[in-house]
């Protein structure tokens, strides 16, 4: 047979293990497939905006300069070509710098020199190839130079060609047209626009510790420029997923957490029950048992003296106290089991009344007459002088003495002193019970408190009880506001001190 650990293991192996393994693994599985699908939708949305921002760009960019060049041509329709009105339409457009006309021979036709010195060799020397195929290309609007010069064919008024040429304004590229185009661009992602050499030109915000997503040129507007998405820091598919992951795994381990307590808590609960089921059939022996030897003792002195075998007075005296004193015990435990019943019932009712002490106590001492001297006992009783009335079931509270008298008789060995005493202690009275008897583990303290709890289960030190006894003397205790508490030492005896209060709501309890 298996023992109950094996049992436990392999349920906890069955509760736990297997489905926690499952959970992990579909969580690790769909947690891969939701990464790879969100990496790819973030792209997917990055190539999107960026498309979207080189389209903005462009448009704005391509406006702005038509605009410009058409005020030009209209200008260069007029047939004059007078430097003041060239250079107010110059200086009328931020985002042109510096502009030139050529003739179709490459003379310089406006200005009249060179606004910037190094101007003479760009022209002359760098764009003088571009300058002639975009004549032979029949002047379709080319930018050159990285994105700084612009050039166009505008026509005279007789039809006359005249290339216009252009240097745009970098500052005014990246506030009138980049940050106007891009800064409203709605998006998660930050935007950047990189020049021919990869620089940043223009960044939506910091691009700091922003992760690079993807970059797509531009088009005429502006060539060998970029428009590129980075993701800002913590709003990646990675560092989503890693979020994501630690989510998982925190609930996972609250699952498990659960998963355990509850195993736990059932195995636990099973103990206790079947602990429980065991206590009850060993009360259900104990008590039968309990019943039957006084009931066979009073039946065979019964039969005896029937009979008329026993002609001696005294002898049938002695048969009769002890029919009488068996008949008592069977009250006593019937009693017991009655009120034990109705305690758990939440039927039992307390009387209280103003009770003298020591009357109480001797009366019920008197009970125990014939057990006390059969077994040899020495009884000393302490009652302290002018001990108050205390407010009690009277009923009760003898039968709860009874009871620590019984168990102070039944566990005593080969020193038989029983000590009752009664004393005030603090707001209350305590009256105590002692014997020299086998005495009770330290462990045990506690249990022996609990219902149908017997030290060693149903045969302790091979006396036999119900096992309900302490647990009847606590209820008592409990519904006089007061308490049962034990001091006991293994093979010296014990202590069972019953403290009750003597104000009618209970006192303070000492804590001693
Ligand atoms: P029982 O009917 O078994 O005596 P009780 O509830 O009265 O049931 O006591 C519970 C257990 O406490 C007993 O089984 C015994 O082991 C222990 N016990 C009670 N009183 C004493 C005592 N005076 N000395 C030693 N052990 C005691």
């Amino acid at each position: 047979m298996r023992s109950p650990t094996t049992r436990l293991s392999a349920l906890a192996l069955i509760a736990i293990v297997a489905p926690a393994t499952i959970v992990a693994i579909l969580g690790y599985v769909s947690l891969r497939q939701w990464e790879r699908s969100a990496e790819l939708l973030f792209r997917e949305q990055a190539r999107d905006v960026a498309a979207m921002a080189a389209e903005k760009v462009e448009m704005m960019l391509r406006v702005a300069e038509d605009a410009f060049l058409a005020r030009v041509q209209a200008q260069l329709a007029t047939g004059e070509t007078t430097e003041p009105a060239l250079d107010r339409i110059v200086a009328d457009s931020p985002l042109v710098r510096r502009l030139y006309v050529f003739e179709r021979d490459g003379a310089l036709l406006y200005p009249r020199a060179w606004r910037d010195p190094a101007d003479a060799a760009l022209f002359g020397e760098t764009l003088r190839p571009r300058l002639q195929a975009v004549w032979e290309r029949g002047g379709k609007r080319e930018v050159v130079a990285g994105g700084q010069v612009c050039l166009a064919v505008l026509l005279r008024p007789r039809g006359e060609p005249v290339l216009v040429a252009y240097v745009r304004d970098a500052d005014a590229l990246r506030r009138d047209i980049l940050e106007t185009s891009l800064a409203a661009l709605e998006s998660p992602t930050v935007v950047a626009v990189l020049d021919q050499d990869g620089r940043a030109v223009y960044a939506r915000s910091a691009l700091g510790r922003a992760e690079p997503v993807l970059a797509i040129p531009m088009r005429e507007g502006l060539p060998d420029w970029r428009v590129a998405v980075y993701a800002p820091p913590g709003a990646s598919p990675g560092d989503m997923v890693r979020r994501q992951v630690m989510l998982f795994t925190a609930a996972f381990g609250v699952l498990v957490a659960v998963i355990v307590a509850g195993v736990m808590l059932t195995w636990r609960l099973t103990r206790r029950e079947t602990e429980m089921a065991q206590l009850k059939a060993d009360f259900v022996a104990n008590v039968s048992h309990d019943l039957k030897t006084p009931l066979s003792v009073i039946r065979m002195f019964g039969e005896t003296l029937e009979m008329g075998r026993v002609p001696d007075e005294a002898r049938r005296q002695e048969y009769y106290r002890i029919i009488t004193h068996e008949s008592e015990r069977l009250s006593h435990l019937i009693d017991n089991v009655l009120d034990f019943s109705r305690i758990e019932g939440g039927r039992r009712r307390y009387d209280l009344a103003p009770t003298a002490v020591e009357p109480l106590i001797r009366e019920t001492l008197d009970a125990f007459a014939y057990p006390l001297e059969q077994g040899g006992f020495k009884v000393e009783v302490t009652v302290a002088p002018d001990l108050p009335e205390a407010p009690m079931d009277a009923e009760a509270i003898s039968q709860a003495l009874a009871n620590l008298i019984d168990n102070a008789i039944k566990y005593s060995d080969t020193d038989r002193v029983i000590a009752l005493e009664a004393h005030r202690d603090g707001e209350g009275i305590a009256l105590s019970v002692t014997d020299r008897g086998v005495g009770i583990a330290p462990g045990e303290h506690a249990r022996i408190f609990e219902k149908f709890y017997r030290v060693g289960r149903s045969e302790t030190q091979g006396r036999r009880g119900s096992g309900v006894g302490l647990a009847l003397v606590r209820h008592v205790a409990e519904a006089h506001g007061g308490r049962v508490s034990v001091r006991s030492t293994p093979g010296q005896g014990s202590r069972f001190t019953l403290w009750l209060p003597l104000g009618p709501g209970g006192g303070a309890c000492p804590v001693s």
